[in-house]
């Protein structure tokens, strides 16, 4: 009878898809109109049952009647001998049409016994897919995650991913950088809105190290396979920090197989990394080369414009006012990473609310000195002679020489004079930085300055942009 079945499918089918799928299966029984077909491997199964389950229950209909149905038997791999797979199960009768329990949610592990996790081999209507519960935060979205130079590439690939999932050419997506750069923000951010614009699809965002340990934990109780298929069952799988990957060798080959699964399924693959997928040494080659297959995003750590912004969107969620001074020394002075801007921000919260008092520009100095890690930054001669010289296009080497060029010595006057404001050094100390003036030069070069201020407007407007940014950039 499976004969029959099988010049039906040859029909129906091309030449290698029929030598490749249909050849290998050997049909092992026939008992109470169940057929029994024994396939080399679980993934044998789940391909015929993804693309052939149609094809597959018409025939046996064709030849057995109304009544037949499916039942897989996979052949274990290492072992000669045939054993019933607990994943390859039929469902007869009443578990077939029991619907799934709403909002069952689950997590890790999967067990075989639960008939709402078993897929069927044939498509029944009405009977919903398993939810999952996706492990997202709520919190963060595209809406909350600042578009700057250091991450645009990647928030818009992000995007476009959300909206076709599996059906663009960034498969996987690969996004790569620092500590508190924004990663998880942006992955967790995609898995959400895939979640809005596709309710049906089965996002699952998991830590590697989660990973890795449900990996060991399913390797202990020899439940390999359960584990596997579970993360087969994903429509958009997000794995955070896969550079953590590198010293577990057996966790690596199991990824590979489930990437494969899902790539080849066409599944949406997003990957996150600290480090470059170039420079992963530890990492085997074949998974470096699918990650090569979709695209590498980096992100850059956020510039002095996404810092502050950022800091705004994070007090308009805590509904906080700070005034723009402050804010602006906060996003100068922490430029590390985005996580210790929000350390200093809820710091600065909890030093005004507990003192009752405004936040301003006095506060925020103390509670920064925790943050900043050269703790009160001095503000040094040689810092202010370049901030100066930046401003004024003067070339430093110029400033230490005694010239008497005009643009040279304005940005001569101007640094003594914010060198004694700044610094603590003498008058002389001060001299000396510029090639060896006297005191009384510093003197006259300050007085000159702050006469200028009184009558010279434009001079006065440069000078307080200046002075700004030698504010910022000191403690
Ligand atoms: P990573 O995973 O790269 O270490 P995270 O995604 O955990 O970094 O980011 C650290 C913190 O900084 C998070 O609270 C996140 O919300 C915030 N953050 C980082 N980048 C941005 C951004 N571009 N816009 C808004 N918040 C950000
Ligand atoms: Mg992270």
């Amino acid at each position: 009878l499976w004969e029959k079945c099988l010049a039906i499918i040859k029909d129906n089918v091309n030449w290698r898809t029929y030598q490749t799928w249909f050849e290998p299966i050997k049909a092992v029984s026939l008992n109470d109109n169940i057929v029994t077909l024994q396939v080399p491997s679980q993934f044998f199964y789940e391909w015929l049952e993804e693309h052939y389950v149609e094809l597959l229950g018409k025939t046996i209909k064709r030849v057995l009647g109304k009544a037949a149905r499916l039942e897989y038997r996979i052949m274990m791999e290492g072992s000669s001998s045939t054993q019933r797979n607990p994943a390859s199960i039929n469902m007869p009768g009443s578990t077939h049409t029991r619907p799934p329990k709403e909002n069952n949610f689950i997590d890790m592990p999967l067990k075989w016994d639960d008939p709402h996790n078993i897929k069927t081999p044939y498509a029944i209507p009405g009977l919903k897919r398993m939810q999952i519960d996706p492990q997202l935060n709520g919190n963060y979205v595209f809406d909350n995650y600042v578009e700057g130079d250091c991450n645009r590439v990647a928030r818009s690939a992000g995007l476009h991913i959300a909206q076709k999932p599996g059906a663009t050419s960034f498969n996987p997506l690969v996004v790569f950088g620092g500590v508190g750069w924004g990663k998880t923000h942006l992955v967790q951010a995609i898995g959400n809105e895939v979640r809005r614009l596709h309710p049906n699809k089965a996002v699952l965002y998991v830590s590697a190290e989660k990973f890795i340990n449900q990996f060991i934990d399913h390797a202990k109780n020899n439940e390999i396979n359960d584990f596997i298929h579970f993360y087969q069952l994903i429509d958009v799988l997000i794995m955070d920090d896969i550079h953590l990957f590198v010293p577990a060798v057996k966790t690596q080959d199991v990824f590979f197989a489930i990437f494969n699964h899902l790539h080849q399924s066409g599944k949406q693959i997003i990957l996150t990394s600290d480090t470059a997928p170039r420079d992963m040494e530890g990492m085997q080659e074949r998974l470096l080369s699918r990650f090569r297959w979709g695209l590498n995003a980096d992100i850059q750590a956020p510039d002095f414009e996404t810092r502050q912004a950022i800091l705004r969107v994070k007090m308009r969620h805590e509904g906080l006012e700070i005034p723009d001074d402050v804010v602006k020394y906060m996003a100068y002075n922490i430029q590390s990473n985005v996580r210790e801007l929000e350390g200093a921000l809820i710091a600065l919260f909890a030093q005004a609310t507990l003192n009752k008092k405004e936040i301003d520009m006095d506060l925020a100095k103390r509670v920064m000195k925790n943050f900043v890690k050269t703790a009160a930054r001095e503000m040094t001669i040689e810092n202010i002679q370049k901030l100066v010289c930046d401003y004024y296009h003067v070339p430093y080497e110029k400033l230490l020489t005694k010239t008497r060029k005009r643009e040279v010595v304005l940005a001569r006057q101007i640094t003594m004079y914010f060198a004694k404001k700044f610094t603590k050094q003498s008058l002389k100390t001060i001299g000396d930085h510029f090639g060896g003036f006297d005191h009384t030069t510093v003197i006259h070069s300050c007085q000159t300055v702050e006469n200028l201020m009184e009558t010279d407007t434009e001079y006065k407007e440069n000078l307080m942009e200046l002075l700004q940014k030698v504010q910022l950039a000191s403690i």
